[in-house]
């Protein structure tokens, strides 16, 4: 069996708590795994709402936080066993696409400088027509051309610009993973469009897997291969993404879903469910289901054990005792 490109094993993160701290501690994800698989690229949404711990992956994923327990594996090896060779190759490999790329800018600086620092950085050893080559590839990949943008400073681009620059400057370094979060919820109806099918072109192109993190079930739905759901830092539902939303199981992604009949991407992901408050529902010792205080069809076993995940079909799992063959009995 061929090494995963990225695997989570039972990665809990615990934020406050420690022996000094006054604060309860918040269980951000709790007991999570994943694989990305090398072959083929896929674009993997993670959605959920907010404080379902889906940013929390992103930069554990991106090494800006540490796993509590549980491992980071890239190409099998462990993130923070990584030797400093290792860890410049993860960091060319796996690159970041954010919400507002207009924090990653300098302000003082023209954007070829976005470019340059690349090239320094990640000491990519190409000579000045190479890295104009390489750059102005990039460029056009996303739809824009050098000369109409490198000497611009940020404030000179618009967002939709600077958006593109930055998945611009990511596909530079060639990499295999880009962590895309909510990448285009601050662009309107028309650079969405755009953006998500230049995701797909680098998806089917250029090999390039997506970790999608979203809180709009929409657009997952239009460019999603296998997805994960989060609901407080846990997985409820994964699968085929248009099989989850077409047909969802878990008593909380059908209400989700509930609100948006027809996947619509002018429709956002949001709801008026109205859950019990983030301490009721993430104590660090809390058994049970988390979803149990809200569940129309909870059962007693549904408060004494945490649902692992059941088998609904072939590509299908969710963590509910509804689908438990045995509790069904
Ligand atoms: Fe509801 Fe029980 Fe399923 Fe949780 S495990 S979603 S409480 S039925």
């Amino acid at each position: 069996m061929p090494e995963p490109l990225l695997e989570l094993q039972n990665v809990t993160k615990v934020f406050g708590g420690g022996l000094l701290s006054t604060s309860k501690p918040i269980v951000a994800l709790d007991d999570y795994s994943l694989i990305i698989d090398d072959i083929p690229a896929r674009i993997t949404p993670i959605a959920g709402e907010s404080g379902s711990g889906k940013t929390t992956l992103a930069n554990l994923v991106l090494g800006y936080l540490s796993p509590t327990s549980g491992r980071i594996l890239y190409r099998g090896v462990d993130l923070n066993a990584m030797n400093s060779q290792q860890r410049l190759a993860y960091r060319r490999e796996v690159q970041a696409v954010f919400q507002d790329p207009y924090e990653v800018y300098n302000p003082f600086y023209r954007v070829q400088h976005v470019f340059d620092m690349v090239v320094r950085n990640f000491r990519l050893g190409l000579n000045q027509q190479e890295r104009r080559d390489r750059i102005e590839e990039a460029l056009n990949l996303v739809g824009l051309r050098g000369e109409e943008i490198l000497e611009k400073y940020p404030h000179q681009l618009s967002g939709g610009q600077r958006q593109r620059v930055m998945v611009a400057r990511a596909y530079m370094l060639r990499p295999r993973l880009i962590v895309a979060d909510e990448p285009v919820s601050a662009v309107d109806a028309s650079l969405r469009a755009m953006i998500l099918d230049i995701m797909l072109n680098l998806r089917d192109e250029h090999h390039i897997s997506f970790l999608y993190i979203t809180h709009d079930l929409s657009t997952a739905y239009q460019i999603g291969d296998d997805m994960h759901v989060l609901f407080q830092g846990t997985t409820v539902e994964k699968g085929d993404t248009a099989g989850i939303i077409d047909n969802p199981k878990h008593p909380y992604v059908q209400q989700l879903i509930g609100s948006i009949p027809v996947p619509d991407p002018e429709i956002k992901w949001d709801t008026n469910i109205h859950l019990p408050s983030e301490e009721e529902m993430r104590a660090k010792y809390a058994r049970g289901c988390r979803f149990y205080p809200r569940c129309p069809s909870a059962m007693d076993v549904c408060r004494q054990e945490r649902p692992p995940l059941f088998h609904v079909d072939e590509d299908h799992e969710t963590a509910c005792f509804l689908y438990d063959t045995v509790v069904a009995e």
